[in-house]
C-alpha cells in the first residue's frame, strides 16, 4: 500500500520544494539545491521566470479558458511562432507529450489510409525509444519494462535499431504496410544517445524515395534544449511532422505536433480533438517561452553552456576509471558509469545538486535551465566530478 493517498507510480526522494529561483530551488527546510535537470527538461528557462510568470498571471486575470469551439487569437498566435521557428505549416495543440505524439500516429495512420491506400498502417520504430505512456505511445516505446503488464500492446509498430540506416531501408524496402519512420533526434529516457551526424538526412531520403512520413519526437530535445529551437535543423532537413511539449511550456502543460507539406492537411474537423489543448493560458506561457528564447538567443547559449560543461567534465573526470563515456549536445548531457549507479541521484541530492540516473542505471543525465549562468555550470561540474570520484572510491559522501 501507499503511504500517502497516491497511487504509487514514482519512487519519490523524500525532498519537497517551496520556491524556485532561476536554476535554483530551495526546498520545504531552506535548503537551496542547483536544479539540473530542469523538471526533466521542462523549465528551461529556470524558474520563476518573470517573462512566463507575467505572462500567466496577466492572461489569467483575464480568461483562462473558452473552448476550441470558438477561436483563440492566442492559440494562432503562438502556432504563427512556432511555424516561424520551425518551418513547418500547421500545428495542433494538446497537454503533453504523449498526447502529442498519439496526434502524430493517427496522423501518420490516417495519411496511410487516404494518401497510400493502406488498410493496416505501421509506423518504423527504435528500440530504447521513449514516446510516452498511453495505449499507443507506450506501444511505440522500445521498452519492455515500460510495457510489461499493458497487453494487448496497440498493433502497428515495426521496430528498428537506433541509429541504424540499413535496417530502416531493409524494413522499408520488405513491409509495404509502413507508411512512417518515428524516432527521437537524440534519445532522453534511455540515456541521452546521439546518433551519427547524418542520421535524419539519411532518414529523410528514405522517406522521400518511398513517400513515408518522417516523425520526430522533440517532446525532449525541442525548444532550445539541443543548441536549436529544433534538433533537426542541425541537420538542416524538415521532417513531415515533428512534436514538443516539455520545455514549451516551461511548467504550463502544454504539447503540440507539428506538420508540414504532404502532412499538413491531414487531420480535419472531427478527425482529432482536445478539450484543453491550446487553451489562452497554456498558449500565453508558451508565447512567453518562445519568444524569450528567441530574444534571449537561449539556443545559442545552449550550445555554448554545452561545451563550457562538457569541457569541464572532460577535464576533472579524465582519470577516473568509473566512466565510460562523457557526451552531450546542446545541454542533454550525460556521463554514461561502467555500472549501475542509480544512487548517485540521492548523492548529488545531499551535495545540493539534483539531476536523474536513467538508461538502466549507468547513465547520470544533466538537462539544466538555457539561463544557467557560467559559474552555476562550473559549480555543477565540480561538485558532480567530485562526487563521481568519492562515489568509485567508495568513500562515504557527506553533505
Ligand atoms: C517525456 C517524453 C515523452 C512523454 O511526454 P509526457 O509529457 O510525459 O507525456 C515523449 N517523448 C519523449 C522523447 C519524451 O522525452
Amino acid at each position: 500500500m501507499p503511504q500517502d493517498s497516491l497511487m504509487n507510480t514514482y519512487n519519490r526522494l523524500s525532498v519537497a520544494f517551496e520556491h524556485g529561483e532561476g536554476s535554483w530551488l530551495f526546498d520545504t527546510d531552506g535548503n537551496k539545491y542547483l536544479d539540473a535537470l530542469s523538471g526533466i527538461a521542462v523549465c528551461g528557462l529556470g524558474h520563476s521566470h518573470p517573462a512566463v510568470t507575467h505572462a500567466i498571471c496577466d492572461q489569467a486575470s483575464k480568461l483562462i479558458h473558452t473552448s476550441n469551439l470558438y477561436t483563440i487569437p492566442r492559440q494562432q498566435e503562438l502556432a504563427k511562432r512556432l511555424t516561424q521557428v520551425s518551418g513547418m505549416e500547421s500545428v495542433f495543440f494538446c497537454n503533453s507529450g504523449a498526447e502529442a505524439n498519439e496526434a502524430a500516429i493517427k496522423l501518420a495512420r490516417r495519411y496511410g489510409h487516404q494518401v497510400l491506400n493502406i488498410e493496416n498502417p505501421s509506423i518504423i520504430v527504435m528500440d530504447n525509444a521513449f514516446h510516452g505512456r498511453t495505449m499507443a505511445t507506450l506501444s511505440a516505446t522500445g521498452n519492455r519494462g515500460a510495457q510489461a503488464g499493458f497487453e494487448p500492446l496497440v498493433s502497428g509498430f515495426v521496430r528498428a535499431p537506433f541509429d541504424d540506416v540499413e535496417a530502416v531501408r531493409n524494413i522499408a524496402e520488405n513491409n509495404p504496410n509502413i507508411v512512417a519512420v518515428m524516432v527521437e533526434p537524440i534519445q532522453g529516457e534511455s540515456g541521452i544517445r546521439i546518433p551519427a551526424d547524418d542520421y535524419l538526412n539519411q532518414l529523410r531520403d528514405i522517406c522521400n524515395e518511398r513517400n513515408l512520413l518522417l516523425i520526430l519526437d522533440e517532446v525532449q530535445s525541442g525548444n532550445g534544449r539541443s543548441g536549436k529551437y529544433f534538433a533537426y535543423q542541425h541537420n538542416n532537413i524538415l521532417p513531415d511532422v515533428v512534436t514538443t511539449a516539455k520545455g514549451l511550456g516551461n511548467g504550463m502543460p502544454i504539447g503540440a505536433c507539428l506538420a508540414q507539406g504532404k502532412a499538413a492537411g491531414i487531420l480535419v474537423p472531427g478527425s482529432h480533438g482536445s478539450t484543453y489543448g491550446g487553451n489562452p493560458l497554456a498558449c500565453a506561457a508558451a508565447l512567453a517561452v518562445v519568444d524569450t528564447i528567441i530574444e534571449e538567443k537561449l539556443c545559442d547559449r545552449a550550445a555554448s553552456l554545452s561545451e563550457r560543461i562538457l569541457a569541464g567534465f572532460r577535464q576533472e573526470l579524465k582519470d577516473a576509471p568509473y566512466i565510460s563515456d562523457i557526451r552531450g549536445k546542446g545541454l542533454l548531457l550525460a556521463i554514461e558509469l561502467n555500472e549501475a549507479g542509480a544512487e548517485l541521484a540521492v548523492l548529488a541530492k545531499v551535495k545540493g545538486i539534483l539531476l536523474n540516473v536513467t538508461g538502466g542505471g549507468k547513465v547520470i543525465r544533466m538537462l539544466p535551465p538555457l539561463t544557467m549562468t557560467d559559474s552555476e555550470a562550473d559549480l555543477l561540474v565540480n561538485t558532480v566530478s567530485r562526487l563521481i570520484k568519492v562515489y568509485a572510491a567508495d568513500e562515504p559522501v557527506t553533505q
